[in-house]
């Protein structure tokens, strides 16, 4: 008897030391998504698109979508950056089949981590692949945890003024979700401290008040990005096309530059949610643009 297929299998957890912290990447989930086009680019874009998936040698009609959350042991407290999509899912008819359930706090106990092991959580911004593990029948999924987030970005979603369209039953998520736990967070802007060694870096425009953060232990240095840049070849090769999940587009485009340019500079080690697992890398600049280089295995010298 032939041996018997046994269905694909992919690494979910990545863990490493950065100076004194111990940092794991930890995959809540993925989607597979149709079309790099016209999400990056919009039609004017689409010709280049292509032309770079192909340039790439990945496909430009569809495309992986991993939503990576970062848990940060600093020997003093453990910080969850993110909460994957959760129980989004079953719990909203809206989203039944467009979102994955999210698998974060399964992984994080393979990992070893329990729920209430974690003392802090940040969210980056208020998007629903980054809240939606947040709670669980109404319920917080970390019971013993504060929460860390952007002074601008709660102020944006809470009130809800320029939210366009296609981001109100966002809005509503962020309300039922995120709202009811104002009491137990600290808002924050950008250059301020987390805990010690992790800090706020602004990156406004995908989301209104998206923040990235830098994390430093013994001069060793890691910037989680968040979601300043959504896929590793079209955002970073292009930082200028506007994405459709943008929701500053001129904004979220300029930050992209900036944030590519200081990490190219600087050499910087980057943690970035939607990066292809282990979501690690660093950055390079060629000619007038950018180019992902994969970790390998630098952190584990
Ligand atoms: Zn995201």
């Amino acid at each position: 008897m032939p041996a018997s297929m046994q269905g694909e299998m992919q690494p979910t957890i990545y863990r490493f030391k950065l100076g004194g912290f111990e940092v794991a990447t930890i995959m809540d989930s993925k989607a597979m998504r149709s079309g790099l086009t016209p999400s990056f680019g919009g039609e004017a874009g689409a010709a280049d698109v292509k032309a770079l998936a192909a340039a790439n040698r990945i496909d430009g009609d569809k495309y992986e979508h991993p939503f990576t959350p970062i848990v940060v042991n600093t020997g003093k407290e453990l910080v969850l950056f993110d909460t994957g999509n959760g129980a989004l899912a079953a719990e909203n008819e809206q989203l039944k089949g467009r979102v994955p359930p999210g698998n974060l706090v399964a992984r994080m106990g393979q990992a070893g981590y329990k729920p209430e092991d974690v003392d802090v959580v940040v969210i980056t911004h208020g998007h629903p692949d980054h809240i939606g593990g947040l709670t669980k029948g109404g319920q917080p999924v970390f019971p013993k945890a504060r929460y860390v987030t952007g002074a601008a970005d709660f102020d944006f979603w809470k009130k809800g003024e320029n939210v366009r369209e296609a981001r109100k039953f966002n809005r509503e998520l962020y309300v039922k979700i995120v709202a009811p736990l104002a009491d137990r967070t600290t808002f924050i802007k950008p250059g301020d401290e987390v805990v010690s060694g992790i800090r706020a870096v602004d990156a406004f425009g995908h989301s209104p008040g998206l923040m990235a953060f830098m994390i430093e232990s013994d001069g060793k240095k890691l910037l989680n990005w968040a979601d300043t840049c959504n896929h590793y070849v079209v955002a970073i090769q292009r930082p200028d096309l506007h994405l459709d999940v943008d929701d500053d587009k001129e904004k979220a485009a300029a930050t992209r530059k900036r944030i590519l340019d200081m990490v190219a500079t600087d050499k910087l080690f980057v943690a970035g949610y939607h990066m292809p697992f282990p979501g690690l890398g660093f950055v390079e600049k060629t000619g007038g643009n950018y180019r992902w280089m994969p970790h390998s295995y630098q952190l584990n010298l």
